[in-house]
């Protein structure tokens, strides 16, 4: 397998910035997940990689050899759609073998390497079925195995579980997992969901409007995300933001937001006083007062995810979600008391985390 660099890539469809200056490096064999809102450019970046669309502006490198000049076919890059892309009138077994047919691999090779893939994703009883005698799931485990036989230097995969309901869509994303182990290959993939970029990506890039906002490991993106953007895009229920003051008080620094205030103490901040915007994560917050200054919250409503449940609540003139326990009861109207830990906040200013 390969590994993928790109340098400072720039694209434009007519006013559309599509991409600004996108500098990434995907080591071999690693599970790199572009993650984004719609728009932000994940595609495109993909179909970049792959040599379906010239860059304006950039470098694109295999193993640190600029591929730049060669066709998609040249690349050695296999791709899986989110429509599959299966031909309809070939069975499972030709359609796997459909690429290495079009390569001239010698026919001996072709039905070993055909067979070793229907094995590695359990579609082997499959082998003489057409796509529409397949099943969602089926259907995206044969445009894997499309994939996979081609034994290729890179996977380019873009949303390929989107078409999924939600519980296929999670036993699918394990056995992605648990296949990217086996085969160790490079592999970058698209996806708008957060959850499939932290529970697949070794590294997750964070992108909005064309522009990387932050490349690191899952648990570094969510614990030191570093810009509001990315606070708010990853974590569910998101995070709690605050426009307010930082200011020093006894010497102690102190958060004044809308209606209420925040004793920090402890946090060592290399920061003046000034505007500020505060985080906080729903599951950092306790109910009950604590050693750390409390705050105090009026519930609003609950909302019940069975494991878990939610409470919204009033915080000055803010609103505030925090995570509590699947037994908590709490009524409409109920004051309750709040204390958070300073080392758990996030602060940031004008965007940028501090
Ligand atoms: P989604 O998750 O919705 O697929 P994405 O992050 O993959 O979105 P892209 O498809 O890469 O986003 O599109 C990035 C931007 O470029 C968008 O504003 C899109 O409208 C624009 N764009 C993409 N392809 C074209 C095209 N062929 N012509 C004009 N604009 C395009």
């Amino acid at each position: 397998m390969a590994s993928v660099t790109l340098k400072a890539i720039n694209k434009r469809f007519g006013n559309i910035v599509a991409l600004s200056r996108v500098d990434l490096h995907v080591e071999d064999g690693e599970f790199c997940v572009l993650l984004g809102p719609s728009g932000c450019g994940k595609s495109t970046l993909l179909n970049i990689i792959a040599g379906l669309i010239p860059q304006d502006e950039g470098t694109v490198l295999l193993d640190g050899q600029p591929v730049d000049r060669l066709a998609p076919r040249e690349r050695d890059v296999a791709m899986v759609f989110q429509s599959y892309a299966l031909y309809p009138h070939m069975t499972v077994s030709q359609n796997l073998s459909f690429g290495l047919r079009m390569r001239a691999v010698p026919k001996p090779d072709i039905h070993k390497r055909v067979l070793e893939t229907a094995r590695l994703l359990g579609i082997e009883d499959l082998m003489d079925r057409k796509p529409r005698e397949l099943s969602g799931g089926q259907r995206q485990r044969v445009a894997m195995g499309r994939a996979l036989v081609r034994q290729p230097k890179l996977f380019l995969l873009d949303e390929p579980l989107s078409n999924l309901d939600a519980r296929l869509r999670s036993s699918v994303r394990l056995e992605l997992k648990r296949l990217h182990r086996q085969i160790k290959g490079t592999i970058v993939y698209v996806t708008h969901d957060q959850v499939e970029a932290m529970t697949l990506g070794d590294s997750v890039v964070v992108m909005r409007d064309g522009k990387v906002r932050q490349i690191d490991r899952p648990e570094t993106i969510y614990a030191r995300p570093s810009d509001t953007f990315v606070a708010t895009f990853i974590g569910s229920p998101e995070m709690n933001l605050y426009q307010g003051r930082l200011m020093r008080k006894d010497g102690r620094p102190h958060f004044q937001g809308s209606g209420f205030s925040l004793d920090l103490v402890g946090l060592q901040l290399n920061l003046k006083e000034g505007e500020v915007e505060l985080g906080i994560r729903p599951e950092d917050i306790e109910i009950g007062q604590g050693r750390a200054m409390a705050l105090q919250a009026k519930v609003e409503m609950l909302s019940n995810v069975g494991s878990e449940k939610y409470v919204h609540a009033r915080l000055g003139q803010e609103g505030l979600t925090v995570r509590v326990p699947k037994d908590a009861a709490f009524q409409p109207g109920q004051v309750i008391p709040l204390t958070v830990d300073p080392h758990r906040v996030h602060i940031f200013h004008e965007g940028l985390r501090l």
